[in-house]
């Protein structure tokens, strides 16, 4: 055991074994209340063919501004969309993962990126004051206002946030296991590009910048192949880095096998030799980026097959019960994630 600054914890603490070492995230250098001016410099579909739902890899120049090489991969930044809500108030701030390295999609830290996902959906009454009867299309706000946006056009900004879902200060020192689910694979696209692929040419860091030499799995689930994201990227790293291993699954298609789709916990408890060592591992790291409640299936399987340990802190009260039979809503308050477990679910 050794006493470090965790800089996720901000107070002189001890570290575990394993427990990672994370830089310190700058926050906030610019609040929502005060958003700046970035500009759309890319704005392209993103999933893998004719997918159902319009997924965006929208990049944004954020140069001149005091967000310029101030964020770190996994952060999230701001958007304040221009205009008023329902009650004549200023929209509110909406927060969006940085799907480009930390270096930036330009490799000088001035062009950010995000995975843009349209909200489509139907009205439904959310109080008893509601029509019951009004089930008219309903966009999400701010999703179409940010997909809407074309080249040139300007966005308020603001940001970054988040200090713990960022890569550890020595990559090499640690393996990773990244989980996503759909747009939860935004911060993944920027570590992967940091780990595999690096500043471009004529970036100030690509002369020292070295390939990662830990092993990666990454674990990725839509409902359909359509809507894998960023698929040829991660196919095409892996196929460069043989440390790194892409992995889909699918929830709503017959598998290749003859079995039926599955969630992310499914396929690793049915593949679980793959991971059963890296995960027994202290250099293991987990990743968890995605859907509010993807945690509790994940969780739960580690446990069932006696993985946790380091990742998860299970409180007493669970103690006799089997882990396939915690409720969502006690894995959610008795079932915590160490320092070695990064969870970013909404
Ligand atoms: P999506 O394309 O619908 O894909 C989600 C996949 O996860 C589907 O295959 C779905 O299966 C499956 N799934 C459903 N419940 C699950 C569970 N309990 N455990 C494991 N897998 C489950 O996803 P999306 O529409 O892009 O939504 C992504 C979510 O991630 C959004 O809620 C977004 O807010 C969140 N997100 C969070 C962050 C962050 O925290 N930083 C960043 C980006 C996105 P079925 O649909 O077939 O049931």
């Amino acid at each position: 055991m050794s006493t470090v600054s965790a800089a996720n914890a901000g107070t002189e603490t001890t570290r575990l074994p394993g427990e990672p070492i994370l830089p310190e995230a700058r926050m906030h250098v610019v609040l929502p209340t005060s958003p700046v001016n970035g500009k759309v410099v890319h704005s392209k579909l993103c999933t893998k063919s004719k997918s159902a739902s319009f997924v965006r890899h929208v990049c944004v120049d954020v140069s001149g501004t005091p967000l310029e090489g101030s964020w770190l991969a996994g952060q999230s930044f701001g958007v304040v969309p221009p205009g008023t809500d329902g009650n004549g108030k200023p929209h509110k701030v909406r927060l969006y993962s940085i799907a480009s390295p930390s270096y930036g999609e330009d490799g000088f830290g001035k062009v950010l990126s995000t995975t843009c996902k349209r909200l489509l959906s139907e009205r439904e009454p959310q109080t008893p004051k509601d029509d019951p009867t009004d089930h008219r299309l309903f966009t999400g706000m701010c999703s179409n206002y940010v997909c809407d946006l074309r080249e040139g056009d300007s966005i308020p900004v603001a940001g970054p946030a988040g200090k713990r879902f960022i890569l550890p200060t020595d990559r090499n020192a640690h393996d990773y296991l990244l989980l996503a689910t759909g747009t939860g694979i935004a911060p993944f696209r920027g570590f992967i590009h940091e780990l595999f692929v690096g500043p471009p040419e004529g970036s100030p860091l690509h002369a020292a910048w070295r390939p990662c030499t830990s092993t990666v799995h990454l674990v990725m689930g839509t409902p359909y192949t359509s809507d894998l994201i960023y698929d040829d990227f991660f196919r095409h790293v892996a196929k460069q880095h043989p440390n790194f291993t892409y992995h889909t699954v699918i929830s709503r298609e017959v598998r290749l096998d003859g079995g039926k789709g599955e969630y992310i916990h499914h396929y690793m408890d049915r593949t679980l030799p793959q991971f059963d060592q890296m995960l027994r591992s202290e250099r293991t790291l987990a990743y968890i980026c995605g859907l509010a409640g993807m945690q509790v299936g994940v969780f739960q399987t580690l446990a069932q097959r006696g993985l946790h340990s380091g990742y998860l802190d299970i409180h007493a009260e669970l103690a006799g019960i089997p882990p396939a039979d915690w409720t969502a809503e006690q894995v959610k308050r008795r079932v915590h994630a160490t320092r070695r477990c990064m969870l970013e679910v909404y």
